[in-house]
């Protein structure tokens, strides 16, 4: 059985209005190593000065030079990745990939429809750069189009699950310890994924135990969110949200199904941004 290492890229930050606060958002990018690959989950945000010139929100870092620095740290350039397994087109998922000219990028065939042609709320997420980087992918090697579940390679089974947008996957990777979903927007916070446990969130709701929380930003039905969460948990043995403060950095040295508190969770205290 090929076993992956897995570690957290974080290359930056949103900063996003959030009930008269502000919700600090970790931008995260998943480097996972195997047996001699290295693969990319998403490609992260451009450059947050693009992102505050284009939604009017602030943050820090993004685009090629923090992801260079993050992958430099684990003593890696930018030609050594030979996968980037984009979980979904959004813009603080799927930027970036021009510094990935050789690696081959694997998105789902809807996701790819739905970055064209998207559901009205989601056009300001689906960036040109993105849609024009996977167009200019002529190779078969640099593009590799999916549908539905998927074996990529040994130890790593990418889950179709629609919810957040039309072609979202969710990657289940094999480590030493079990099986790890790195769920991305499906519940980018650990809140989303336990609602009711006070670990997980200073505002546990008691109705939604055995259920999970959805997001606002979706292309599917509630019914259809909550079996996708049911699908990625009921296929792994811990789930990584996109962006909570308190994710694992290195996995499977770093494994809890849960933190152990909200410390850390950050997103619902008011920070004041300094200009
Ligand atoms: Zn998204």
């Amino acid at each position: 059985m090929t076993h992956y290492r897995i570690t957290s890229l974080r290359i930056g930050e949103l900063h996003l209005p959030h009930g008269g606060g502000i919700m600090r958002d970790p931008i995260h990018c998943w480097l996972v190593r195997g047996e001699g690959v290295n693969l990319l989950v998403d490609s992260g945000m451009a450059e947050v000065a693009t992102v505050t010139r284009r939604l009017k929100v602030n943050g820090t870092r993004g685009g090629h030079q923090a992801l260079r620095e993050e992958l430099a740290k684990e003593g890696l350039k930018p030609e050594d990745i030979q996968y980037i397994i984009l979980t979904h087109l959004h813009f603080d998922h799927a930027d970036n990939l021009d510094l990935f000219p050789d690696a081959c990028v694997v998105v789902q065939r809807a996701e790819l429809m739905a970055a064209i042609d998207p559901v009205p709320s989601q056009r300001i997420y689906y960036w040109r750069s993105t849609i024009d980087n996977l167009l200019a992918r002529k190779r078969p090697g640099q593009l590799r189009l999916v549908e539905g579940d998927t074996d990529l390679l040994p130890g790593i089974r990418l889950l179709y699950v629609p919810s957040h947008t039309e072609g979202m996957q969710v990657p289940v990777i094999a480590t030493a310890k079990g099986l790890v979903a790195i769920a991305s927007d499906l519940g980018d916070h650990y809140r989303y994924w336990f609602p009711a446990d006070p670990r997980a969130t200073d505002r546990p709701q008691r109705s939604l135990t055995g259920a999970y929380l959805t997001g606002n930003i979706r292309s599917e039905s509630e019914r259809v969110w909550q079996a996708a969460m049911r699908r990625v948990q009921d296929s792994s043995d811990i789930v990584i949200p996109a962006h909570d403060f308190r994710i694992p950095v290195q996995i499977p040295e770093q494994w809890f199904a849960i933190p152990d508190s909200t410390d850390g969770d950050i997103a619902h205290h008011p920070f004041v941004e300094t200009p």
